[in-house]
This record gives C-alpha cells, structure tokens and sequence, in this order.
C-alpha cells in the first residue's frame, strides 16, 4: 500500500470498503431469494399433503382411501410438467400406495423422523426433487404409516443456480468496473496536485516568479496553491533582499576603497612633503576606520540574521546597562559638549540577553549623539508603563521626518543622505537594533520632529 500513488491507493481503500459491502449485499439477496423459492416449494408440498389426507380415512389400524380418484389426477399421472409425487409407506418402509408417475423409482424414506413433519432435498431418478414425509397416526396417535409428497426442484434449482452464477461472475466485474471509476475519479481530482508539484519542479532560485495557477474551485488544493504561492513571495522577497544587501555592502565598502587607492595613487605620483604625507595618511586611516567599523556592523548583523544566535534571557539590571553605555560613549559624547543624563526614579531591572541589549542601547545612545545638536543633553528615562518597563531615549537635534520614520530601521537607509554624509555611519545600526529587539521580543518605537528631537523607546515584556 505504502508503495502505491495516491490515485492507486485511493481507489483500492474505496474498493476494499466496497467489496465487503456488495459481498454482503449479494450473498442477503441470494438468501432471501433462496428462502422464498423454498417456502414457495414447501407451502405447495403442504397444500397437496392437506389434499391427500382429506382424501383417506383412518380408522383404529387401517387406512381407507376414501376418494381413489384423487390418485389419478393429472398431476399424479405425468412427469412433464408440474408432477407430483406421493407414496405411502408402512412404519417399515413398505410400499402401501403410490402415484403412477413415479414408476420404478421411489421416494426417500427416512425412518428414524416417524413422529415429526420433515422436508428434504433428495433425487428421484437422478433429478432433483423437494420432498415432506409426515406420518399418518389413528386417532389414538399410533402412527400406521408415513406420507411422503415430492415435487420436483429442477426449475428452483436453475433459478438459484443462475442467480448464484449472475451474483459470482457480476461481483468481480462490478468491482472492476468501480475500481477504475474510483481511479479515474481520484485521478481527476489529485490532478491539481500533479499541477502544483510540476511547476514546483520548475521553480529555482533563480527562477522564482514561476506561480502555481490557481485552480476555480476554492477547496483543499486551492488553500495549498495559495499557500505556496505565498510561500514563494515571501521567498522571492528575501533572495532579493539578501542579493540587495550583496550589492549594498559591495558599495558601502568600494566607496572608502576608491578613496584610498585615490590618495595613494596621488601620494605615489611624486615625492611630497612631510606634513602632506601625514595628513593623506590620516585621511586614509580615518576611511579604513569606517571600513573596518562597516565591516564589523555587517559581520554582526550577518550572525543575527542567519538566526544562529540564541538570547540568553536572565534579569538585568537596566540601570547598570545603560551607565556603562553612557561611559563608553563618553568621549564620542565630550566631543560635541553633550551630557548623558539617566532619570530613573529606582532600580529596574529587566529579562533580557545582556549582550544584545548593551549593542542597542549602544546604537541607539550612539545615534542620538551623532544626530543631536552640540552643547545639549541625551536623556534616558526608565519608568513603568503598565506593569511593563519602559526605556526612552531622547536627544535634542535633527530629528526625522515623519515620512521616514518607518525605514530607518531597513537596512543601508539613511535619512537624507546629503545631510547625514557628514556624520559617520552606513545606515547598518538600527536594523541591527531591530532584528536583536525582535530576537528578545522587544517593542521598540520612535517619535521625532525634525529640528527639534528624537525619542527611541524601548519596552521589555
Ligand atoms: P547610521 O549608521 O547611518 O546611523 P542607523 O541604522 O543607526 O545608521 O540609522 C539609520 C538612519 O536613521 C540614520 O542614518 C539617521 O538618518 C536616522 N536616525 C537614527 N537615529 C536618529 C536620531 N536619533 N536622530 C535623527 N535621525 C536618526
């Protein structure tokens, strides 16, 4: 069974159940057949046994036949059609009367059922026969002989053996006939699965906008098409975005490359003063800074996104987190006169993965920095909102257009690229921030008004 198509397998469970039940329904309809063919018979051997005992009398140890006519009916006298046959034997079998018709042959007697009525099939002359042997008892109850009626059974027996044969011959070719019905039925109806599966096949990687066509009945077949339509979109959304970001990253880091190479080909050119050498070195060092600071962001995002990375959630104290985030930012912070200023009432403490948590605060104390004004501050409020602790970080500065709110956090983004070009950074940091939110079921909202601030807000579950 296991090895079967579905199509095979299909129509032979429908066939099996099938089978027994046309089985049963054959052999019911050949007993009620077989069953009224012999009461028929039998109530005809009793209509003819109540003829013969009105026809003789009984009287203390003799029988008298009171009407010998009856002997001499047709029926008694012919073989051909309609016989019938009748004997009457003494208690030991000896002939005392008989029908002419039955010639040299005679009826079965059985001796050992002498008080009770009994029905038997027997053969008369090689033919079969249907045959009642009563016993004929005075009116003491002394039984003095035994009336045995035979009709014959061969135009029953044709009609039970065709039927027999009918049933026998026609069970196999119903279920045939069914079988490939049903097989042709269910191949009909997997056929869409042979659609699905064929352009399956067809779809590659690099082949992705191949779709199942969706079939006009909305049923089983039209759910998993559905499905894995848009399993397909989904997928062709990532491989385009992995093949994006490809591309992207080779930008971000020909960029700095042509730099360099553009100032080392210009150093090169002829010999150049001291101080020229140093400020074109610096510059170069300061464009294999940003490689290096990309290269790292982009190693790290990688290790989130592959979904490799497990959090470690256990309790944190927030507080702490963010002090040390505020002390390794404090020269980036020093530089633009900015104050780090935490406000929390209490100690909060948090269920998270501390590295994954110390990388986005980093991130997003970092960008507040790097976008806010000079001379202001970057306040970190804790607080709890709803029975859930709640984390904003605000700065004073550029601010982003409401516009651009939802795709700061797409990786390579950057509002407003003149603007920003000033400022270190490759538009890498908050998609890293959001896919580590997402990892530790982190929300994480933003408001802003441009030119007057931004505030990130982070709320642990
Ligand atoms: P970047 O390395 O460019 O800072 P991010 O992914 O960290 O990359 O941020 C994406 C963009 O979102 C930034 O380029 C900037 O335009 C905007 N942004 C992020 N944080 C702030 C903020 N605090 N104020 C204003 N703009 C911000």
């Amino acid at each position: 069974m296991r090895y079967l198509n579905l199509r095979n397998r299909i129509a032979f469970t429908y066939i099996a159940v099938t089978a027994l039940l046309i089985a049963a329904l054959f052999s019911l309809i050949y007993f009620v057949i077989f069953n009224t063919v012999y009461n028929h018979l039998d109530d005809d051997l009793d209509a003819e046994t109540q003829e013969v005992y009105a026809s003789i009398v009984v009287l203390d140890n003799t029988i008298i036949f009171a009407n010998p006519n009856e002997w001499a009916e047709r029926e008694h006298g012919q073989i051909e059609v309609n016989p019938t046959f009748i004997e009457i034997v003494d208690t030991a079998g000896n002939i005392i009367k008989r029908t002419p018709n039955l010639r040299q042959g005679s009826l079965y007697f059985n001796p050992k059922k002498k008080s009770s009525k009994s029905y038997y099939d027997t053969l008369l002359s090689g033919a079969p026969i249907r045959q009642l042997q009563v016993p004929i008892q005075n009116p003491t109850g002394k039984i003095l002989a035994h009336l045995i009626i035979a009709i014959p059974l061969q135009e029953s027996a044709i009609v039970l053996k065709n039927l027999r044969q009918t049933l026998l011959i026609g069970y196999p070719i119903v279920l045939i006939v069914l079988f490939l019905i049903s097989r042709f039925i269910a191949g009909r109806s997997i056929a869409p699965i042979n659609a699905v599966i064929s352009t399956a096949e067809k779809i590659t990687k690099e082949n992705l906008n191949e779709r199942i066509a969706l079939p006009q009945n909305k049923d089983e077949i039209y759910t998993l098409s559905q499905t894995v339509n848009d399993l397909l979109d989904r997928l062709k959304d990532v491989v385009l975005r992995e093949k994006q970001f490809t591309a992207d990253a080779s930008h971000e880091l020909r960029t700095p490359l042509s730099v360099i190479k553009g100032t080392l080909e210009v150093l090169i050119r002829k010999p150049r003063e001291r101080e020229q050498y140093v400020e074109k070195i610096h510059s170069v060092l300061s464009e294999v800074d940003r490689m290096s600071l990309l290269v790292d962001q982009l190693l790290e995002f990688a290790r989130f996104e592959s979904g490799k990375t497990k959090p470690t959630i256990v309790e944190v104290d927030l507080n702490t987190l963010i002090e040390d985030s505020f002390q390794r930012l404090h020269y980036t912070s020093s530089e633009k006169n900015i104050v780090l200023r935490m406000l929390a009432a209490d100690k909060y403490f948090v269920k998270a993965d501390v590295s994954m948590t110390n990388i986005i605060l980093e991130n997003i104390i970092s960008n507040a920095i790097k976008y806010s004004f000079e001379d202001q501050s970057v306040e970190v409020t804790i607080n709890n909102v709803a029975g859930k602790t709640s984390c904003s970080i605000s700065d004073h500065g550029s601010g982003i257009p409401e516009d651009q709110i939802g795709k700061i956090f797409d990786r390579f983004y950057r509002v407003d690229e003149s603007r920003t070009s000033q400022i270190a950074g490759k538009g890498i940091g908050l998609a890293i921030v959001k896919r580590l939110a997402e990892i530790q079921h982190l929300e994480i909202s933003v408001q802003s008004t441009p030119a007057v601030g931004t505030t990130f807000t982070i709320i642990f579950p």
